[in-house]
Parts: C-alpha cells; structure tokens; sequence
C-alpha cells in the first residue's frame, strides 16, 4: 500500500534495539525489517542476519530468515512497514547501490549510520524511482 505518511513514527524501545544492534556489529552492516499492525500501530523489528559476501559494506538479507519474517508478520497481521540496514563507516545516505538493490517502492528506507562516533545517527527514505526522498523521523 502507498505511503501517505510523511513521517516516519517508530517506537522509542524498538529504535534503541536497532541501534544497540548495529553498535554491536560495527565492522558488518546489520538488516532487518520492520512490520506494522495498521489497526493498532504496533511496531516490530525483525533482525535478519547480511548474507552479502562483503557484508562490510553492503547488505543481503538471509532469504529463509527474510520469509519467516515476512511469515511471522502476516501471523501478527502487520504489513512490512520499513527495511533497515546500516553503515558502518558512512554517513547514513543511501548508496548507489541502495538504491539500485532496493526491490521496494512503498516502504520506508532506514539507515543507521555508526560514522559519528558516539552517537549513531538514524535517517528515514522514501524510495522513489532513481532516488530516496529524505523523511522525518518521529520517536514515539
Ligand atoms: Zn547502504
């Protein structure tokens, strides 16, 4: 479904989970993905472990942990809501290639830039045809 939501709200807990994620893995970039319940506007991550075969500086989900994901939402009926990856040593702006692997045009993009070095930096996207529109983001 569309985007109709500039901004990007996501739960305080589940952010800190994302961040203390990819703190935790500083030479790979972490990914996941993020399913909402539209009824009730519950939030989840889902980690997925980066199978890419130089996962310092690119990412490519687990294929079987990515359709379990997707699984488990459709059981908490949540749709896919966001992907999320970081940078390790970038800022958190999409690559080239991020934007050229992203496969999704309806969900928000994330990244979790760890370049600053004591606090990582979080950005929200939404993906459009050549590019990423920058979005807000909103802790909730
Ligand atoms: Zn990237």
């Amino acid at each position: 479904m569309p985007i109709k939501d500039q901004t990007l709200l996501l739960p305080q807990p589940m952010v800190n989970t994302m961040l203390a994620l990819a703190q935790q893995n500083p030479d790979i970039e972490i990914c996941g993905l993020i399913g909402n319940n539209e009824n009730n506007n519950r939030k989840e991550y889902y980690a997925i472990d980066n199978v890419a075969k130089n996962p310092a500086c690119g990412f490519l989900m687990d294929a079987h942990q990515q359709i379990k994901a997707m699984k488990t939402m459709r059981d908490r009926q949540q749709t896919l809501y966001a992907i999320v990856h970081s940078h390790p040593t970038t800022s958190a702006i999409p690559s080239q290639r991020d934007i050229e692997e992203n496969n999704y045009r309806d969900v928000y993009y994330i990244i979790i830039s760890l370049n600053a070095k004591d606090v990582p930096e979080m950005r929200g996207y939404i993906p459009q045809a050549d590019s990423m529109q920058a979005v807000d983001i909103a802790l909730i």
